[in-house]
């Protein structure tokens, strides 16, 4: 049998019909972050694709973008900054507002999480309509990082976010489409 981590990984990704909603279909990574060899192939095929570019820091999005994210910038030997939802962090903060279907939403990150001119990459687990990623990359492009990618494990290309992170100026780029 030939062996395939990208595939490998892509099997372990559950889908839940109609959840949290009717019509949503929602993509649940947490076998391939329970089952050791998944995790680790899911981490290596980042580590893989990063390991020769510049970098100086891995900002995760709250909550999912912290667990591979953080894993991927120790891994590079890299720092990892959270952007968290509105009110979770201690510190100095700088806020974005983004919508979602219904309603909004809202990121944040300490003033002090990135230095001019850093080069970041900035991890989530999914881009569906693009506003969480793009509104974490408006607050770190705010501080004056130079957002190297937008990286994802799964892209729904129906809802159009990859397209409109592009066309942004951003790279995007996420290992599976469903
Ligand atoms: P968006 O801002 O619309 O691109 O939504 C992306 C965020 O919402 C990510 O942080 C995902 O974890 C979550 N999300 C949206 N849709 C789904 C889905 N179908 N399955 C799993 N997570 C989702």
């Amino acid at each position: 049998m030939q062996y395939n981590p990208v595939e490998t990984v892509r099997q372990s990704i559950r889908s839940i019909s109609d959840w949290p909603k009717p019509g949503v279909t929602f993509r649940d990574i947490t076998p391939v972050l329970q089952d050791p060899r998944c995790f680790r192939m899911l981490i290596d095929i980042f580590v893989a694709r990063y390991m020769r570019q510049r970098l100086d820091l891995v900002a995760g999005v709250d909550a999912r973008g912290f667990i591979i994210g953080s894993v991927i910038a120790y891994e590079l030997n890299l720092g990892f900054v959270p952007i968290r939802k509105k009110g979770k962090l201690p510190f100095e903060t700088v806020g974005e507002d983004y919508d979602l279907e219904y309603g909004s939403s809202s990121v944040e990150i300490h003033t002090d999480a990135v230095k001019p001119g850093q080069r970041v990459l900035l991890m989530d687990d999914l881009i569906a309509t693009g506003g969480t990623l793009l509104a974490a990359s408006r607050l770190l492009q705010r501080l004056g990082a130079n957002v190297v990618e937008a990286a994802a494990i799964i892209d729904l290309p129906e809802l159009g976010g990859s397209k409109l992170i592009k066309e942004s100026g951003l790279p995007v780029h996420a290992l599976y489409e469903f």
